[in-house]
């Protein structure tokens, strides 16, 4: 029974939808207006309420429920009927402790499958019911003050539409969903809530200006996750376009331009080519014109990160083939004749692995990790600059040593790494955040989190699930 010292068992029914227990009150009846004791009886009837199940079997609540009327003449109230403080809402059909079971186990798996699970255990609840329940909150949240916050956007669609999330990264706890992603909104947000000092974001303007308008006080933080993944990004192309420079120079080295007919597969070769070079071509000519990357992008039909990545290049970048056996043996012909160990050569490597272990120190990195490392600078010697930089900028984020921040900043600039140099510059702009980022203790790391986890629930419902029950499930659950 929910609450023994409230009600009285008066007997027990088997059905064959499941139990019935009836029940009544022992309490005195009190008027609920005007707290008189002073009321003689109505009537009764019965009200049933859903209880937890016993033994997977459901079980029903048979509450019979005097009526009374109150006899103090200044009292609004006529007539009223007992109540089930503690146990039930007034004119809910439900026990309190069954809609907070149905909504813990709707915010944990969902709707549809969160029926199912109940229905295994005796709490039959439609897919709807769940929902309704996780939907309604009982109390409204923020009422604590937050001082630092935490801004991040999320993709409803990736490249169309977004969202933010905001966390209270003291309490480590996601305060807010805002279903769009603009400065006018952040902006009306920290205006609605006052008190917050530092504003951890990331390096796109939006939020920056938001944060301007809506807390002037407040300083803004570059969120170091973010620093850390453009930087380790910046790495990985630099590295493609190091591997692709190591291997043209081998092939030059080695192989003379083979003449005559082409077989079918180096004319088919030739053919993607050429029009990937038209594509090229067109974007270097859209830029100079003045467009915008989306729009080069739309005309082109190239994806928007393609044409970044064209614009920065400073030249045709040929394509990476996977496996070019010719060039390989070149490689091979070549260690031999150094004395290599033939079974080193190699010419082809993962950029994006290379580029976490370049960005690990090594007495991180495991026999194999160094051995594959290793090999990857024997091949291109160029990366022990982009190396250097990458780990001088890591320890400045680990030590917090903010002053080191303009020297990296002219260092990486003169590496003439194209995107390195492009990130440097992006930290320039930004300058007094970034050194925030790097002598302050926050991070947007938790965020980040609480994003992949929204990302989840969201393919867990297949994606339709609206802003209402996306901001219930993600917001944390209140008890
Ligand atoms: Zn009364």
């Amino acid at each position: 029974m929910p609450n023994a010292d409230l009600l009285v068992l008066e007997g027990i029914d088997e059905t064959e939808e499941g139990v019935v227990l009836r029940v009544r009150s022992k309490e005195t009846p009190q008027c609920q207006a005007c707290s008189s004791s002073d009321v003689s009886y109505h009537s009764t009837y019965l009200r049933h309420l859903r209880d937890l199940a016993w033994q997977g079997r459901p079980v029903r609540i048979q509450f019979k429920t005097r009526r009374f009327r109150c006899l103090n003449p200044q009292c609004p109230r006529q007539i009223f009927a007992e109540s089930l403080p503690g146990i039930a809402a007034p004119r809910a059909r439900e026990t309190d402790r069954v809609t907070q079971t149905l909504r813990l186990v709707g915010y944990l798996l969902g709707g549809r499958p969160g029926s199912r699970l109940l229905e295994r255990l005796g709490m039959k609840a439609s897919r709807d019911t769940v929902l309704r329940r996780v939907k309604k909150r009982s109390a409204p949240e923020t009422a604590t003050k937050v001082r630092v916050l935490g801004v991040d956007d999320w993709a409803w669609r990736k490249h169309q539409e977004y969202g933010t999330m905001l966390m209270d990264l003291e309490q480590r706890r996601v305060i807010d969903l805002l279903p769009v992603r603009s400065a006018a909104s952040f902006a009306d947000w920290l205006r609605q809530h006052s008190g917050v000092k530092i504003i951890a974001r990331d390096r796109c303007g939006l939020y920056a200006e938001g944060g301007h308008e809506g807390a002037p006080s407040a300083v803004q933080v570059t969120d170091r996750y973010h620093l850390m993944s453009n930087l380790s990004e910046a790495v990985e192309h630099t590295l493609q376009q190091l591997q692709i420079e190591a291997r043209a120079e081998l092939t030059q080295e080695r192989i003379p331009k083979p003449s005559g007919r082409l077989t079918l597969v180096e004319a088919r070769y030739q053919r993607c080519r050429q029009a990937r070079y038209e594509r090229y071509k067109a974007v270097i000519e859209l830029s100079r014109q003045g467009c915008t990357q989306l729009q080069i992008a739309e005309r082109v039909g190239v994806s928007p990160d393609t044409v970044a990545r064209w614009q920065n290049a400073g030249g045709f970048p040929e394509r990476r083939i996977r496996r070019d056996r010719r060039r390989d043996q070149a490689r091979f012909l070549q260690d031999r004749a150094r004395g290599l160990h033939p079974a080193l050569a190699r010419t082809h490597f993962s950029s994006a692995r290379m580029a976490a272990l370049l960005l690990t120190p090594p007495r991180d990195l495991s026999a194999t990790q160094l051995s594959y490392r290793d090999c990857f600078l024997r091949f291109c010697p160029t990366a022990y600059r982009v190396r250097k930089l990458a780990l001088q900028f890591r320890a400045m984020l680990r030590w917090r040593r903010s002053v080191r921040l303009g020297k990296w900043i002219e260092a990486a600039v003169a590496s003439k790494f194209p995107l390195i140099v492009q990130f440097a510059r992006t930290l320039r702009r930004d300058l007094r955040a970034v050194e925030m980022a790097i002598s302050a203790p926050w991070s947007n790391g938790p965020l980040e989190g609480h994003i992949n986890r929204l990302k989840m629930i969201k393919r867990q419902m297949y994606g339709r699930a609206g802003f209402a029950l996306l901001k219930a499930r993600v917001l944390p659950l209140s008890a």
